[in-house]
């Protein structure tokens, strides 16, 4: 049997959501019948240790048109099971969501008319999360952070719920836990990014897999991301200004405490102590070090950079106008 290309690829992350799974397939079903659009749904179990394989593959079994399952061979996290949805997914717009129906598959309609609307990523807004508040607080300021500093505007970066065109997803390289920042990679490729509020739901059934915890992890990723977005292209340009910075202050330092012993040395000037001992002097000295080390890590930054260069990342082309050629215009004869 062979199933014609679909339009709508649904990639579902999934980590022991066995009693979600079945809910989630019915559900999924009946929204996507209503879009009318040939679709599937990539089931990414990403090494669940319950019943949820066996279910995948009842599914898939009962509805093999549509459900396709990847397993894999242990948990590897949400971040690569997304990117594998991704690799592996076949349609040309690609709605991802999270398998314990906290979010509803019905909306799915209202997130496509949006992307419709002329955007590349639409990512959904949980206007009234459905979560205790050790998550919903922290991940407020995470919003909020992420939001100001990357200029992102977006309320909610961490919904699982999204749409993509393929070229987002093709584009945006994930590892890590970085899939709460696809949005800000996104845009900074030029993309064009939007949000829908939607309802949200606590969970069908099962338990969370994240705690407060991840706030930390967060916003280390944050601080990838923002290195990432802004100075990787130009390594020097961070680590060389303050590294400048820091070597001017120390030679300031030490210039200041040179002619203090060229006074007291040389020029005899009483009343000035030896410079051998002041804590001054170390400050200095180490300032000096510093700013030298933080321009050579500029400088291998630098040179990263130039043994790595792929000039087709250097830039991200929207389309391009264009008349084919024919395939035998006359060749030149040398
Ligand atoms: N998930 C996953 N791998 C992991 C952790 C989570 O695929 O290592 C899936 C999980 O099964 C769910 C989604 O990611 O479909 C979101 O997880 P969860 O609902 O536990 O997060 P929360 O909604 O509590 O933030
Ligand atoms: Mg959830």
């Amino acid at each position: 049997m062979t199933v014609p290309k679909p339009l709508l690829s649904l990639i579902i992350p999934l980590l022991n959501e066995a009693d979600n799974l079945r809910p989630l397939h019915e559900r999924l079903t009946a929204s996507l019948a209503q879009v009318g659009q040939p679709y599937e749904i990539l089931f990414v179990d990403d090494g669940s240790t319950d019943a949820s394989p066996a279910i995948l593959e009842d599914l898939f079994r009962r509805d093999p048109a549509h459900v396709r399952v990847i397993q894999f061979r242990r948990n590897f996290g949400k971040t690569a099971a997304l990117s594998a949805g991704f690799a592996h997914a076949r349609g040309q717009v690609l709605i991802t969501m999270d398998a314990d129906l906290q979010d509803d598959p019905s909306e799915i309609p209202a997130m496509l008319a949006k992307l419709d609307e002329g955007y590349d990523l639409v990512a959904a807004w949980r206007v009234d999360r459905q979560d205790s508040l050790d998550k919903t607080l922290p991940s407020r300021l995470f919003n909020f952070v992420v939001s100001r500093l990357t200029g992102v505007r977006l309320h909610d970066f961490n919904c699982g719920f999204k749409v993509y065109r393929r070229a987002v997803t093709d584009t945006v390289r994930l590892y890590g836990e970085l899939h709460r920042f696809i949005p800000v990679l996104a845009h900074q490729q030029g993309f064009r990014v939007a949000e829908l509020p939607v309802q949200h739901h606590p969970r069908h059934a099962g338990t969370s897999k994240y705690g407060a915890g991840r706030l930390l992890k967060g916003f280390f990723d944050f601080g990838t991301v923002l290195f990432l977005t802004t100075y990787l292209k130009r390594p020097l340009h961070l680590f060389g200004a303050s590294g400048l910075a820091i070597f001017g202050v120390g030679t300031l330092i030490n210039l200041y405490l040179a002619f203090l012993w060229l006074l007291r040395e040389v020029g005899g000037v009483a009343g000035i102590g030896p410079i051998g001992t002041r804590p001054l002097l170390t400050v200095g000295v180490l300032a000096m070090i510093l700013g030298i080390q933080l321009i050579s890590i500029g400088l291998l930054g630098e040179m990263l950079r130039y043994f790595t260069f792929r000039p087709a990342e250097e830039y991200a082309i929207r389309r391009v106008l264009e008349t084919e050629t024919t395939e035998n215009t006359t060749h030149l004869q040398i």
